[in-house]
């Protein structure tokens, strides 16, 4: 009877962190520190103060929450586009804003079912999508056929702010994370350095997206076109 308590135990122990491990983390108490990383709760058995400890991964100067790390569905199917591109639309989600790592990856396995389960795409529409944590979150990626712009998917990217943006701007966390990652993209080579357009969705479709306050924005922005 022993015996085989302990092997439940162990069991469990090992399926509880499983989600932990599968985005390249550690469980641990979270009172030691997590050296070049950052802690996600819920994902660890034990208690609330074992947590998980995920390695924090940059593109230049925004850290980008991996699909590993939101724990993104696989896509159904998935086609390059040639890089660099010299064009990105800005879009929002039309839905909440979130404020952590914990609810924005939330949000994202939410718009990634919506996207496929209602809509029957192959995937989350976006390139990337940007939190108010000040985090950049990885939708389909770079150099990947999107299906955000209805015409523009396979020469562009899309990025979009997770809230809804009609009568207030993003916060300044999110709107330079949104700077920071175009500036990636051309350091990366998979935006055009000099050229490159930036529009809202609303400018190739009728669409509030990505919403007054900040489409009104957008226009001063220097790479507007
Ligand atoms: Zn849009």
């Amino acid at each position: 009877m022993k015996t085989l308590l302990v092997i439940l135990c162990v069991a469990t122990v090992a399926y509880a962190d499983e989600r932990c491990e599968s985005m390249g983390g550690t469980c641990q108490l979270d009172s030691l520190a997590c050296v070049n990383g950052h802690y996600r709760s819920g994902l660890c058995s034990g208690g609330a103060d074992r947590r998980c400890c995920v390695p924090s991964i940059y593109c230049g100067d925004v850290q980008v929450i991996t699909r590993a790390q939101w724990e993104a569905r696989d896509p159904i199917s998935k086609s390059t586009m040639p890089t660099p591109v010299d064009l990105s639309f800005i879009h929002h989600t039309a839905g909440n804003s979130c404020y952590n790592i914990d609810d924005c990856c939330a949000q994202m396995r939410s718009i990634q079912n919506y996207h496929m389960n209602d809509n029957g795409w192959n995937d989350i529409g976006y390139s990337f999508l940007i939190g108010e944590d000040g985090n950049a979150y990885e939708g389909r990626g770079w150099g990947v056929e999107g299906a955000h712009t209805s015409g523009y998917n396979d020469v562009s990217h899309g990025m979009s702010f997770m809230g809804t943006y009609m009568s207030r701007l993003p916060n300044t966390a999110a709107m330079d994370a949104c700077y920071d990652l175009l500036q990636c993209g051309k350091d990366e080579g998979f935006i055009t350095r000099f050229g490159h357009c930036i529009q809202g969705h609303r400018d190739a479709g009728t669409t509030s997206c990505p919403g007054d306050a900040l489409y009104n924005d957008m226009q001063s922005w220097p790479e507007y076109c």
